[in-house]
């Protein structure tokens, strides 16, 4: 059952309930003190039926020392016959409970007259041949003897009146009901829109609609859900589409490298090939060696820088606070034998937050880079500088350069600009990927910023540990 009609139909039973218990007690409370206020009118009509009696009795010539059954039946007869519209019935009955007088249709049994007493009054309810009535005893003293009064006052219009209350209520639960049936029906479908837009999106959204989004139709804490879900929505699209660009970069990943690996060995089994099926002379052999063995280097330069990337990847940053100089002077020893460059380096000291290890291979590849782009002789700066934020290392050539539009795929792996002279380099396309990576891990990343033909700048920030802030000495 859904959850409007649930919610209508829990309505629709305590309307139903309360209307009717509320009825109920309604009814029975008017009922009851009509009731009552015809019992006390009955009560009363019987002690005056019974002054009567005895004023009469007293009335009576005194023939006799008591008083005759015959005069007590003619004063009850009176007596009865003096009541309005004929609702007055009486019953006299002598000391032995036995009746001396009783109106006609006077139909009571004797319960009430055989619990009465000497000087006791009471009442009952009875129901005679369909009708109501209130039957009232009393005892009568009147010239020595004891008689007993009964009367019957029809009180059927009370209960008839009760059968009519019962009628209307039941009429006006039903009619309530309807109503409220309707009002609901409207209310609850309202109520439960939200959610209806919410079971819809999700469908939608589990239908493969990851850009579906639930239409907020309420400012309650059902309009705030749905916010909630939007950006639930928002997250799960995005880790979806981050998921799907990944598993791409992997496809493309493993195409590039297939494609990376086929050239040397392509190259490698032509030339053994050569050497195993021909006589070459010395020359010959010598060449077609040196290609196995050049192809052979740059196959294992790949693996290395690979093996560089996936054990970067697998065990993370030992970031550490580290004199920015220690950096320098590693990789300046490093090119110390570079021919044909002139390295220059230039940095402010600091402490800087990086794995010396992980940042020296980054700084090393980008200078590999410049010098790779460089002509002989070319100059390439190496700086350090303390910038608003953070420490800035930077590496700047005066070589080819690279165009605006290859900026954005350099750092994919494998890729080159010109390809024969990457190789002809001994490059894999793999330093700037790695960099990468190892920049992701101290959060921050690579800016490359390059003019064909005039040179580049590539460089990276990496949080100041602040300390040395007053030493702002330059060394170069
Ligand atoms: P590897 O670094 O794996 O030995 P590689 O240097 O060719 O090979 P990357 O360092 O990833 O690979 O560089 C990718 C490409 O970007 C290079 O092949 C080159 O075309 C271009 N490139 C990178 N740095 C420079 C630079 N300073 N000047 C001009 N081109 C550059
Ligand atoms: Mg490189």
């Amino acid at each position: 059952m859904k959850f409007s009609q649930k919610l209508l139909l829990w309505t629709t039973i305590i309307i139903a309930l309360t209307l009717g218990f509320s009825g109920y007690f309604f009814v029975s409370h008017v009922f009851q003190t009509s009731l009552e206020r015809e019992a006390g009118q009955a009560m009363d009509e019987n002690n005056i039926l019974r002054f009567a009696f005895e004023t009469a009795a007293l009335n009576v010539p005194v023939k006799y020392d008591i008083l005759q059954n015959s005069s007590v039946e003619q004063i009850a007869a009176n007596l009865e016959s003096g009541g309005q519209g004929g609702r007055r019935l009486l019953r006299i009955s002598d000391e032995y409970r036995q009746t001396l007088y009783a109106g006609d249709g006077f139909d009571a049994d004797d319960t009430l007259l055989e619990l009465s007493g000497e000087d006791q009054y009471s009442y009952c309810v009875i129901s005679l041949n369909g009708r109501y009535y209130i039957h009232t005893g009393s005892t009568i003293n009147a010239l020595g003897r004891v008689l007993y009064l009964e009367t019957l006052r029809d009180v059927s219009q009370v209960f008839e009146e009760r059968e009519t209350g019962f009628a209307v209520y039941r009429r006006l639960t039903a009619l309530m009901l309807l109503l409220d049936i309707i009002i609901m029906y409207i209310i609850s479908s309202r109520l439960t829109k939200p959610i209806r837009l919410l079971v819809h999106a999700t469908k939608r959204i589990a239908a493969g609609d990851y850009g579906y989004r639930a239409r907020q139709v309420s400012d309650d804490e059902l309009g705030s859900l749905t916010q909630d879900y939007n950006r639930m929505a928002e997250t799960l699209e995005q880790n979806i589409e981050s998921l799907e660009h990944e598993v791409q970069a992997r496809e493309d990943f493993v195409g590039a490298f297939a494609h990376e690996l086929k050239t040397p060995l392509t190259s490698i089994i032509g030339y053994a090939d050569m050497l195993r099926s021909r006589r070459l002379d010395e020359e010959q052999s010598i060449l077609s060696a040196n290609y196995i063995y050049t192809e052979g280097k740059r196959l294992e330069t790949m693996s290395l820088r690979l093996l560089d990337i996936i054990v970067t990847r697998k065990e993370g940053a030992k970031i550490q606070e580290t004199p920015a100089e220690v950096l320098f002077a590693y990789v300046r020893s490093l090119f110390s034998t570079q021919e044909g460059m002139e390295l220059v380096f230039d940095y402010d000291r600091a402490v800087v937050s990086a794995d010396a290890g992980l940042i020296q291979t980054v700084l090393a590849n980008l200078i590999d880079n410049a010098c790779k782009a460089s002509e002989n002789g070319g100059r390439i700066e190496v700086t350090g500088r303390r910038v608003p934020g953070g420490y800035r290392f930077q590496v700047e050539d005066h070589g080819i350069g690279i165009p605006a539009q290859e900026l954005s795929k350099i750092t994919q792996a494998f890729y080159m600009v010109d390809k024969s002279r990457s190789r002809s380099r001994n490059g894999a396309g793999l330093g700037l990927a790695l960099c990468t990576e190892i920049l992701a891990l101290h959060h921050t990343e690579l800016e490359i910023d390059s003019t064909p033909g005039e040179g580049t700048r590539a460089g990276f920030v990496l949080a100041d540990a602040g300390r040395e802030a007053e030493d702002e000495e330059t060394h170069s």
